[in-house]
């Protein structure tokens, strides 16, 4: 495959530079053109370009969704500025798995989520370079009948989305891996699955966007929403301020954090969750393979990128505890494999703090944020991979990270219009699996913030289905 060293070369280059530019950032210093000291903004972004100062609306992070955004009203003529306090997909957007799915899927996700597949299908066409974009399928394979039980049972709530899923048997599940040592006692998988490689990805839809016009104004911390006769009117940012006929709040795990600074409660809570890529290794069979223990997906590299599905730990901070009676029934059904602990993190980033326009937020404090992957976590995952694939008994690990998941009670995301802020729309909380989905996600605040009808019905979406009230008034 003449394509796999270029690629493998071009996602080394964008992780390299940016843990360069993180570095830098981390220690103290400012992306160029920009200055955080109380008050000062110079208006440049991390490129040393101009900040504009209106649009018609103005995005908040540059991961999947408000990238997905920013491409989606840029291509209907509209004004758009983009502000990602690090870089694009500094994030969560750049360190998932990279699975695109309808398998397993919240029922009430799988319209926005085949939504989200044509998009996924229609900007893979048009991006002008290789994302990894392959539909090969996604299996769900199961050792014992009982966990076999436990996949096909998802297949009776999906309906019409998953009428394409094929339920195999044994011999069936080993044709499909090409072997014969009936290991698996049967399996579920939807042929046209997909993935991409996300470091890839998301920055390529982001330059997209902005050959359709959209400024994506990086190292650009936005501060707090700009009000006018309490209506949202655009941002306050380390950079200055942007003028906005509306805003869409796409800031992963800090959304909670900007809209409680904004006196709206946002019952999100971010969970760590660990991953690591192999060396390049021998084929295992057709796409990303889910099991009991350790999940694979194929890179374009050639190598894996595996990781324990679900298993994650959860630090807490103020926030945990004020919606936490929301999260009890998920932290029920998750006990053993989440854990949980006081981190020396509960009065950082992610605590509770307030501050107004003109002083340093917390998005300043922390750019990009890097958590350590749990290192025993990934050698379990890693032992049970090489278990279950014998072909990879001896495949090296090129590399370990982790990333907080946005986690909502219900893990279903929130796109939605916030009552009490006129102008704003959130579209966040996705939950661990907004990559398939975030194309369609944000196509869909892209429609609410401008007064569109959403090609998908949003009802699911509605923040109001939480308990949650507003902090103050
Ligand atoms: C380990 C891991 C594995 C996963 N695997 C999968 C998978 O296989 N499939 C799948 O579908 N999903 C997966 N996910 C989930 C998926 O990555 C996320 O749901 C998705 O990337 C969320 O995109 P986002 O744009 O909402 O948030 P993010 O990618 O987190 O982007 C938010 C951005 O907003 C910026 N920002 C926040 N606040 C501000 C501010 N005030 N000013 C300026 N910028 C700001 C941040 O810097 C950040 O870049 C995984 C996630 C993780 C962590």
């Amino acid at each position: 495959m003449p394509t796999r060293p270029k690629i493998d070369q071009a996602e080394t280059a964008y992780l390299t530079n940016m843990s360069h530019f993180t570095k830098r950032l981390s220690q103290g210093q400012k992306p160029a053109g920009t200055n955080n000291r109380k008050g000062d903004a110079t208006g440049f972004d991390s490129a040393g370009r101009a900040l504009p100062e209106a649009c018609d609306v103005a995005i908040i992070g540059g991961g999947v969704v408000g990238v997905a955004a920013a491409l989606t009203l840029a291509e209907r003529g509209h004004s758009i500025v983009l502000c990602e306090k690090g870089r694009v997909a500094c994030e969560q957007s750049s360190r998932n798995w990279g699975w695109i799915r309808r398998l397993g899927r919240d029922p009430a996700e799988l319209p926005l989520m085949q939504e989200s597949l044509e998009l996924w299908r229609a900007w893979a066409h048009r991006v002008g370079t290789d994302i990894g974009f392959r539909e090969h399928g996604i299996t769900y394979l199961a050792e014992t009948e009982s966990e076999f039980n436990r996949r096909t049972h998802w297949l009776r709530t999906a309906g019409q989305y998953a009428s394409d899923a094929v339920v195999l048997d044994g011999a069936a599940t080993d044709r499909l891996l090409g072997r014969s040592d009936h290991r698996f006692f049967g399996a579920v998988r939807i042929a046209d699955d997909a993935r991409a490689e996300p470091s890839l990805a998301v920055p390529a839809l982001a330059a997209m966007a902005e050959r359709e016009g959209a400024h994506i104004a990086e190292g650009v911390a936005v501060r707090t929403l700009l009000r006018t006769a309490g209506r949202v009117c655009g941002l306050a940012t380390d950079a200055g301020p942007v003028r906005a006929n509306s805003v869409i709040l796409a800031g992963g795990i800090w959304s909670r954090v900007l809209l409680e600074n904004e006196g709206v409660g946002f019952p999100q809570l971010a969970v760590r969750a660990s991953v690591m890529r192999t060396a390049p290794g021998p084929s295992i069979g057709p796409g990303a393979f889910g099991t009991e223990g350790a999940s694979l997906r194929p890179r374009l590299d050639g190598g894996y990128t595996i990781a324990r599905a679900g298993a994650a730990h959860l630090d807490l901070v103020p926030a945990a505890l004020r919606y936490l009676s929301e999260f009890v029934p998920l932290i029920r059904n998750n006990w053993r494999i989440l854990s949980l602990s006081v981190g020396r993190d509960f009065f950082g980033p992610l605590g509770y703090q307030r501050w107004a326009e003109d002083e340093p937020s917390p998005f300043e404090a922390m750019r990009c944020m890097s958590p350590e992957p749990d290192l025993p976590l990934l050698g379990q995952a890693l032992a049970t991979a090489r278990r279950r694939f014998p072909a990879l008994a001896e495949i090296p690990v090129s590399e370990r990270w982790a990333g907080l998941i946005d986690t909502m009670p219900d893990e279903r995301p929130v796109i939605d219009a916030v009552r009490g802020l006129p102008g704003l729309v959130v579209a966040s909380g996705f939950s661990g699996h907004g990559f398939g989905i975030g194309p369609g996600g944000g196509a869909m605040a892209a429609d609410l913030a401008t007064g569109n009808r959403p090609a998908v019905d949003p009802s699911p979406f509605r923040l109001s289905r939480y308990a949650s009230k507003p902090l103050r008034t």
